[in-house]
């Protein structure tokens, strides 16, 4: 389904952000995994020898506009194109708004929001120039009801998904696509970060009866990536079992 396309996956290096860089190379995509450490994306790369040179890492810091615009001109010029930019890292937090810091609340900001934005318009620029492209983002489903801790978490996703919004509208005209997968709890690192507890109990409240798998949120960024959504702009689709947060 994306032979002949290139993608960059932020966060590529492990959970949903890895399960969605395999689906692509599976179907003939290049890759490109963006990670914040070299170390990381070594660690993923090895797993991915079976791709020969169809895939790449790069890790430049996320919120830099420098630094990004530099590693996605080495993604074009590797592999001759960027078509695809999946704009998955991210953190989560669970702070109650007594103990947030300002650091903490920041962290969140910048990788989860600023880095979408450092990214988005990196990869625009280059897609506009190639006449077009798809951008998926990662939202939640905290973006519709938010969550009772960690404020500034639901808070980048909504932000998220008013910014896909937007610029679905914005770049249109460019032959854009922008779009946002909002998973539920889904098995990674980032949700046994959480306790036991917390999680049996939001799991238990799925309609579906049970976390959803890395590989099925990145069956939604692939048909994003692909021609089978090309009337699809706007969108923030949920992988999350009609879960109710
Ligand atoms: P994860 O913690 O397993 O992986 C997060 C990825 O983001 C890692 O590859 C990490 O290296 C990368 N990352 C974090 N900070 C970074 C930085 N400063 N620079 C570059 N990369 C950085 O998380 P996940 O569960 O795979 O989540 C991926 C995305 O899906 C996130 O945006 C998350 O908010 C969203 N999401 C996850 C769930 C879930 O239940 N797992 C639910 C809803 C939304």
């Amino acid at each position: 389904m994306l032979k002949g396309k290139t993608a960059v996956v932020t966060g590529g290096t492990r959970g949903i952000g890895f399960a969605v860089a395999k689906k692509y190379l599976d179907n003939g995509a290049n890759v490109a995994i963006a990670g914040s450490r070299q170390e990381t994306v070594d660690k993923a790369l090895a797993q991915l020898t079976a791709y020969g040179d169809r895939v790449m890492g790069i890790c430049p810091d996320l919120c830099d506009p420098d630094a990004v615009a530099a590693a996605f001109a080495a993604v074009k010029e590797r592999f001759g194109s960027l078509d695809i930019l999946a704009n998955n890292a991210g953190v989560s937090s669970r702070t109650s708004l007594y103990d947030y810091t300002l650091e903490e609340f920041s962290k969140i900001i910048d990788i989860n929001l600023k880095a979408v934005f450092v990214c988005t318009q990196a990869a625009a620029r280059l897609m506009r120039e190639a006449g077009g492209g798809s951008i998926i983002n990662a939202s939640s489903m905290v973006s519709e009801y938010g969550q009772p801790s960690g404020c500034g978490y639901p808070a980048t996703k909504f932000a998220v998904d008013g910014m896909t919004k937007s610029l679905a509208r914005e770049l249109a005209k460019d032959h854009i696509r922008v779009n946002a997968v909002a998973p539920g709890v889904t098995k990674t690192d980032m949700v046994a970060a959480l306790p036991k507890e917390m999680v049996d109990r939001i799991s238990a409240g799925i309609p579906l009866g049970r976390p959803g798998e890395p590989d099925e949120v990145a069956d939604a960024y692939l048909y994003f990536a692909s021609d089978m959504s090309s009337y699809v702009t706007g969108a923030v689709l949920r992988v999350d079992g009609a879960a109710m947060n």
